[in-house]
Parts: structure tokens; sequence; C-alpha cells
């Protein structure tokens, strides 16, 4: 019996290796195929026929400065002036997701850094008070965290706390005030022996949960090349027409992005947000997000069409939010598309 399971195992594994080696061979124009068809289509066909899309990520740039220099990453040369959202644009926001009954999740960054937000706790704490079943998730790159902020966000209300640690070294080593938070703040608070889940450290990665907060630390290269993120990253050599995908794009049917001066971006990748899809400042956000920009956007991804966006017609995104893949073709796919088109750094979750 041990034999013919045996044989039968080696057989699925050759026969998996052969339809992988395979797949990998196929010219680029079929994998693309592929991948409309096994991907993209599950997905179109779930979005048409729903016509209410529902928000379930929006990300919050509070203040548009970055206290970085990622060689990678548009926030290093911003172009924009350093502005701050007026805390009352901000609770005007607040109060535009509580009339959507929102409850997805909130992130504190778009790029930028939330840390260097001035009181950004008070502005953690309103939005918790307001949504409270909400996941208010806070990524920051760790230089301006220390013993007092930390706690404050800790006591804001904060569900993530997500720290890219952005550093050659080939150990990771973390950081003096990183480590301080930890052992006067974090580990204060939930005492080690209290964890739900231990704190787990791997090669690059500390994980840390409870049942109603986490924290992830996670190694960053500085010297490294990242997605284009629609023409901004700096050190991107120039983008090539077997890079853009022109597919469909899952992104505004689930998120959206609001800056400083209240302008609303389609995307996570819509970093300077040139082309607007309206102004929190003037419309409230669920007049935007059913507003006519949006609409007219959704209409053409769901035509497998980004050329009729002037914006999405430069992004090489393969544009989906919190995919898995589920057949063996999306899995072929999914490996395919991992080395081809590596996702933003700034936005990824742990
Ligand atoms: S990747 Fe993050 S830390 Fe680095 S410059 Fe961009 S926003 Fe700042
Ligand atoms: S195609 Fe790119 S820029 Fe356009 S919505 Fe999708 S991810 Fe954003």
């Amino acid at each position: 019996m041990q034999i013919l399971t045996d044989i039968r195992k080696s057989f699925q594994w050759r026969s998996s290796a052969l339809a992988r080696h395979l797949f990998s061979r196929l010219p680029l124009f079929a994998k693309k195929w592929f991948f409309r068809q096994a991907v993209y289509h599950p997905l179109m066909v779930r979005h048409r026929s729903n016509s209410l899309h529902t928000l379930t990520d929006i990300y919050l740039e509070l203040r548009t400065f970055c206290n970085n220099t990622c060689p990678f990453c548009v926030a290093s040369r911003d172009p924009r002036p350093d502005q701050s959202m007026p805390y009352e644009l901000y609770e005007k926001i607040i109060q535009d997701l509580v009339d959507m009954q929102f409850d997805g999740t909130i992130h504190y960054y778009q790029t930028n850094d939330p840390l260097v937000v001035r009181d950004f706790p008070r502005f953690l704490a309103h939005a918790k008070q307001r949504l409270p079943n909400v996941r208010h998730y806070v990524l920051t790159n760790g230089l301006a965290l220390n013993v007092k902020n930390g706690r404050a966000i800790l006591e804001a209300g904060c569900s993530v706390l997500s720290i890219n640690v952005y550093s050659d070294n080939p150990v990771l080593v973390i950081p003096k005030n990183i480590q301080r938070f930890l052992d006067e703040v974090l580990f204060q608070i939930y005492p080690r022996e209290s964890q739900s889940v231990p704190i787990q450290e791997c090669k690059d990665n500390f994980i840390f949960k409870t049942q109603s907060f986490a924290l992830y630390i996670r190694r960053r290269w500085m010297n490294t090349i990242l997605s284009p993120r629609v023409g901004t990253a700096p050190n991107y050599p120039v983008v090539t027409k077997d890079e853009t995908f022109l597919g469909f794009c899952e992104m505004p049917f689930t998120q959206m992005t609001v800056t400083a001066d209240g302008r609303v971006g389609r995307c996570c990748n819509d970093a300077l947000i040139p082309m607007p899809m309206g102004n929190a400042r003037d419309q409230t956000l669920q007049e935007i997000w059913n507003g006519a920009s949006y609409e007219r956007l959704r209409a053409e991804l769901l035509r497998n069409n980004r050329h009729a966006d002037e914006f999405c017609r430069k992004c090489t995104s393969l544009g989906l939010h919190s995919w898995r893949p589920h057949t063996t073709m999306q899995r072929f796919c999914k490996e395919w598309s991992d080395q081809w088109n590596p996702q933003p750094d700034a936005t990824e979750d742990p």
C-alpha cells in the first residue's frame, strides 16, 4: 500500500513539475493570457455583479513628508510642499467614514511616514473613538519611534504597528530606539508571558500578536529597486512595454487614498495623486466613491482596459488586492507574476 501511495505522490509531483516547467517556457503574451483568464476573469465576474462596491481600505496621508531617503521611493525626493492635513478636515473625513458605516482598515500612511505627523496619537485616538471596530494600521520606518510616542500610539488604539527597518546590513539589527520601545513599552503593556502568539524571531521578521494588537518588524533592503509605482520610483529604469499589464485592476473597487489637502487618489499606487478622483474638502467620501470618476474607471477596468485612464495606462502593478491563488493555474500565475512584477514596498502587508 505504501509503495502505491509513494508512486502516486511521485507521479503527482512529476506531473506538477512538468506543468510548472511548461508554463515557465510559455512566451510572455501567453503567460499574460493565462493570467487574465485564471486570475482577472473570476475577479471581474465578482465585481461586475456587485454594483455597490465596498470600500475596504483607506490610506490617509496626514502629512506629505517622510524622514527617510530610500532611493526607490518618491517620498525621498517628494516634489510636493511639506503640508499637513488640518484637524477639521480629518474630523470631517472620519465622519464621512462613520456615515459610510466603514468597517475595513484605515492605513495612516501613503507616501510618507505617520510618526512625523504632529500630535499623531490625537488623530489616531479620534478615529478609534468614532470607529472602534475598524483596523487602525500604522506603517512606519521607525526612525521617529520613541518610548513616548510609541506608548501614546498604543494607548490611542493602534491595531497594527508595522515597522520597516531599512538597512543593507546582512544581519538585521533592531535599532536601539525600537528595542527601547519593545522593552519599556510594548512588553510592559503586553507582557511576553500573556501573548496569545509568542514573538517569532524569524530570519528577517519579528512578529508579535495578541487578540487585539499585532506588531511586525521587517527588514527592508535600502539599496534595491522595487516597483516603478507608475513612473515615480526615482531609481527605476524606463518601464518597457512588456512590463505594462494593461488589464483589469481591482484596486478602485476596494480602496481609496486621501492626502493632506483632501485630494483623493484611486489606489495606493497613486503616490502623488496628480489626477484626483475628487476632493474630500468639497465632497463627502461617499460622493467621491460613487461618483463619475470612480465609476468611469471601474467600467473600463471591467472591460480589461487600462488604456482609457491616462494614469492607469502607465501602471505596471498587477492590481490585485489581497488576492490568494486557489487553483493550480492560479498558483503558476502567482509564481510567475511574483518574479515578473514585484509589488510596491511601502504599502505591502506583512
Ligand atoms: S519607502 Fe517609506 S521610509 Fe522610505 S522614503 Fe518611502 S515612505 Fe519613506
Ligand atoms: S491600474 Fe495601477 S494606478 Fe490604476 S487603479 Fe490599478 S493599481 Fe492604481
